[in-house]
This record gives structure tokens, C-alpha cells and sequence, in this order.
């Protein structure tokens, strides 16, 4: 499969009242055409920063990318200077965020916003900028687009909001889609119908999704291959399949352990006890140590090789070396 964008040993850092965070530390994955990557880990996990890092909306300072490189097309995004990438934002590569209310201009129709991102990038008159978002509302599913286009964002349902950000997203058609957190801020039923949106959108137009999420029954509805980031890294990543029905990162398996399940009789959740590290003076060791319940001594000292189980799964864990114990990794 073609790649499409590599991120390479990425570093991100904030300066702060109280010290240097290191909040991104050595982060690597490739995306490939057509796919969603589902990067999945606890608040302040480092995946948030990473995907603004993508589109270098990381504010310099008190943020700054200190090392690493981010391949679009061949193009290192971070030595481009802020008007090349103002070009390839919203274009090339489009983010949705959040919550729909703070991403959409309350004071402009939703026409105007929808028409304002396709002048700025495309070489197209006022009424074929309108004929496009005209286009685009359909796809993702806003019901009689014309009178929709006239009117204001507080005038729209959650979900549909969340539809409009999605197709201001798009309607450049970007080959890449950032979506932080696109339907935690939504109830149960319009979150499912926001996913299935997803993936007949990447059938149509076969953009390529990096999924930013905490939640594992969203990452299970729409991602080919999962990112598992702790501490500013990443500790596991595979398909689907693999990181669900082969985990081999305790912490991966904590995340499994503690999502609800229906299917089963008298389920029990079971949290991960204790919080991540703190990042000021993050471990020279494995970060997880601490909350680790199969810690070892060289643990704390080193911080594991990655381990290769197939082409895609990869595990950064020492009970992965061939002179440890084997002690659980077997199918949950
Ligand atoms: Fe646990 Fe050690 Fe593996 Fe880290 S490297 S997850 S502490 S067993």
C-alpha cells in the first residue's frame, strides 16, 4: 500500500513556569492511502500533540517540535515556513476537532464558512465554491443543503454540526483527515451515525484518517490499525485484530480490561491503578513501571527493545525477550 504521510522519531516539548514537558518522545508510524490509524491512549497521553504537531499547530512558543521529521509526499513538514503550510492546512490535510460549537463561527452562516476554506485553496468562482459545499452537505448527509446553507450554526442539531465540520473538513478533498476526539462530545446514537459517516466517506473519496481517541468501541468500529500511545510513545501498535485479540502491552490490555462489556454475564471493570508519569522528568525505563503488575527490575532501567510479533504489530516490552518468564500472553 502507497504511504502517504511517515511520521519519524518525533520529539515535542513545552516550556513551562515549572520545567520542560516532554510531551511527544520519540514517536514513529506511517499511514497508508484509504486506512484509518486509530491512535488510542489516556488524556494526556501525548496523542493530541502529535496530531497538531501534524499540521504544525503546535503554538512556538511554549511548544516547539525538537526533533524528528514528518514526511507529506515526500515533504518534510516541519522545515516548511508557516505560508507553504498554510497551503497544505485545510487542503492536503484537514483536522476536525472536538467540539463542533467552537470549531464553527457563530456569527456566519454555515454557507459562508463552507465557501470561505474552498476560495482560500482553490482557483474557483464564488458560485462553483457554493456549488462544491452545496455538494459536500449532501455527501455527508445535511438534508435540503440550499436552505441549510443559509443559516447559522446555533440553528443546527450537535450532530448535525458535527456533519457540517466534517464536510468543511473535506470539501477541498484533503488525502489526509485528522479527527481529535471527533464524537466525544456527542450521545450514543448520533456518535454511531458520525462513524458510519466516516467510513462511507473514506469508501467515496478514499481520503486516509488518523482516528485521535480514548475510547476503544469507537477505534473498534472504524480502525484497520490501532496506535497504543503511553507517555508520550508509542508502546504497541497492529491491525485491528491483532491489538484486540492479541494485545501483548499490559497497558493495552489494561485499556481492553477496563472498557464496559455487554456481551458478557457479570463482567467485572478493572481499572489501571495509578497515573502515568510525571512528564517533567519522564523514566529512563519502561513509563508503565510504576502501574505495571509484571514490572521487573530492568524495567526501571532500560527502556524495552521494540519487538516485532508480525509485519504490523510491534511491542515495546521486556516480558517480550525471550529470557523472560512467560507469564500471560495468552489470547484474552
Ligand atoms: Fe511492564 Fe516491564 Fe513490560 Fe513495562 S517493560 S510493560 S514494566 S513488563
Amino acid at each position: 500500500m502507497e504511504k502517504i504521510l511517515e511520521v519519524k522519531d518525533l520529539h515535542v516539548t513545552f516550556q513551562t513556569y515549572g520545567g520542560e514537558v516532554k510531551a511527544v518522545r520519540g514517536v514513529t508510524f506511517d499511514l497508508y492511502k484509504g486506512e484509518t490509524l486509530a491512535i488510542v491512549g489516556e488524556s494526556g497521553c501525548g496523542k493530541s500533540v502529535t496530531s497538531q504537531s501534524i499540521m504544525r499547530l503546535i503554538p512556538n512558543p511554549p511548544g516547539k517540535i525538537t526533533n524528528g521529521q514528518i514526511l507529506f509526499k515526500g515533504r518534510d513538514l516541519t522545515k516548511l515556513k508557516e505560508p507553504e503550510m498554510r497551503k497544505i492546512r485545510g487542503s492536503d490535510i484537514s483536522m476536525i476537532f472536538q467540539d463542533p460549537m467552537t470549531a464553527l463561527n457563530p456569527t456566519l452562516t454555515i454557507g459562508d464558512q463552507m465557501i470561505e476554506g474552498i476560495l482560500q485553496h482553490q482557483h474557483v468562482t464564488k458560485e462553483e465554491a457554493k456549488k462544491k459545499a452545496l455538494e459536500m452537505m449532501d455527501l455527508v448527509g445535511i438534508p435540503s443543503p440550499e436552505f441549510r446553507f443559509k443559516q447559522y450554526p446555533h440553528q443546527f442539531s450537535g450532530g448535525m454540526r458535527q456533519r457540517i465540520v466534517i464536510a468543511m473538513a473535506l470539501v477541498c478533498q484533503p488525502e489526509v483527515l485528522i479527527a481529535d476526539e471527533p464524537t466525544t462530545a456527542l450521545d450514543v446514537t448520533i456518535q454511531a451515525q458520525i462513524l458510519e459517516l466516516f467510513k462511507d466517506i473514506q469508501k467515496k473519496i478514499g481520503v486516509s484518517i488518523i482516528l485521535i481517541t480514548h475510547d476503544l468501541g469507537v477505534v473498534a468500529q472504524v480502525a484497520d490499525r490501532i496506535a497504543v500511545m503511553y507517555a508520550g510513545k508509542i508502546v504497541e501498535s497492529g491491525s485491528r485484530r491483532e491489538i484486540f485479540y492479541n494485545p501483548q502491552h499490559p497497558y493495552t490490555r489494561g485499556l481492553l480490561n477496563s472498557v464496559p462489556r455487554l456481551d458478557v454475564d457479570g463482567a467485572e471493570l478493572v481499572p489501571i491503578n495509578g497515573s502515568p508519569p510525571d512528564l517533567f522528568s519522564p523514566p529512563v525505563g519502561c513509563s508503565f513501571a510504576a502501574r505495571c503488575e509484571f514490572a521487573m527490575e530492568v524495567c526501571d532501567k532500560v527502556y524495552p527493545f521494540r519487538t516485532f510479533l508480525s509485519q504490523e504489530h510491534h511491542v515495546d516490552c521486556w516480558l517480550q525477550d525471550e529470557r523472560a518468564q512467560k507469564l500471560f500472553l495468552t489470547k484474552t
